[in-house]
């Protein structure tokens, strides 16, 4: 098994965030930090045996106010694979249901004495007002449209793995283009933060109603034409018209779309000759992605998006309860 690279501050000074509530915040180091620490457990994963018991005798609570399945399943798996117990809590059976406000929730389960605890919700800013009143650590699994770090570092630690770039080092030279609901996307937030932040340039593209005033300033370039967009990219990265999120008409009919933001097979053809196709899913094929795109084998990332997941996500639990476990060099 690989260990991680030794150019890394000793100790926590590698990682001195007490949880994990976003991208932004975290220094180029530290991303790279989680990402080389997320290698030992892409090799556990492909064993027969995926057992680690580090976090044994550890409670992490997963408390979903918001629907998931890769996310969810991806949390409970990473939290049982390194041993600890691992409860998700049923908002639709729980007292949410009964107009309990979020922060008396938080210090319901606070009193259980959870070492960490993963919250998806509806709202931005929900995870780090849950965060201010527990005692653990407190992982953000999206909220709202702010951030989705873990979604971020499994999508860099993807491309590392499919492009064999170094680890430790730097996405320098890599064109990543970003398309479709970026208004709405926690995914974009936390990718642009993480993908610029490691060195890639990143262009990013929607109908002018899905693009946010000012992106600009998070050193993307915007476009509203695909084929310009994908131009000379190393990876397309789509994402999903999020309806749920939306009020009012945002794109004039799923048809129009499609014919300008949607990609298909010769829309691909405008990037690199072999550039990689992501998607953090659930899909909506035949609108933002064609299913003989989403399919193509080699290129398409989006099974190997969901491997990586749990690596990271092993990752995260296991370098954020360090402290609590006293860990040599992390107290
Ligand atoms: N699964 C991702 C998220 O939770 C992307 C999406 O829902 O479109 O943000």
């Amino acid at each position: 098994m690989t260990s991680p690279g030794n150019s890394y501050p000793a100790g926590s000074a590698a990682f001195p965030h007490r949880g994990l509530l976003g991208i932004a915040g975290l220094a180029p180091h530290e991303i790279l930090f989680l990402l080389d620490e997320a290698e030992q457990w892409v090799e556990l994963n492909r064993l027969p045996q995926k057992r680690d018991d580090r976090l044994a005798g550890l409670t992490i609570i997963n408390a979903f106010f918001e629907n998931s399945t890769r996310t969810l399943l991806s949390f409970e798996i990473a939290g049982k694979r390194l041993g600890a117990d691992v409860v998700n809590m049923a908002v639709a059976q729980s007292s949410v249901k009964k107009g309990e406000t979020l922060i008396d929730t938080a210090m319901t389960l606070n009193a259980m004495h959870a070492d960490a605890i993963v919250i998806r919700h509806g709202s931005s800013g929900a995870v780090q007002l849950i965060a201010d009143k527990v005692d653990c650590p407190v992982l953000n699994a999206g909220d709202g449209q702010h951030e989705h770090p873990t979604q971020a570092l499994l999508d860099a630690l993807t491309i590392r793995h499919a492009l064999n770039l170094p680890r430790g080092g730097a996405f320098n030279g890599l064109a990543v283009t970003i398309c479709g609901d970026i208004l709405h996307s926690r995914v974009a937030r936390s990718n642009i933060l993480c993908l610029t932040s490691l060195g890639a340039e990143v262009r990013v593209c929607a109908p002018p109603a899905l693009m946010p005033t000012g992106i600009e300033a998070m050193q993307v370039t915007p476009f509203h034409d695909f084929d310009a967009a994908l131009r000379g990219a190393d990876v397309v990265m789509m994402l999903r018209l999020q309806q749920e999120r939306m009020q009012g008409q945002f794109i004039a009919s799923p048809r129009e779309y499609r014919h300008l933001y949607g990609l298909t097979l010769d829309r691909l053809a405008k990037a690199k000759p072999d550039a990689l196709v992501m998607h953090p899913g659930p899909m909506n094929r035949g609108i933002e992605i064609d299913s003989n795109v989403a399919d193509l084998a080699e290129r398409s990332m989006i099974t190997r998006q969901v491997e990586m997941g749990v690596a990271i996500r092993m990752a995260c639990l296991d370098v954020l309860t360090r402290r609590s476990r006293g860990v040599e060099g992390w107290s």
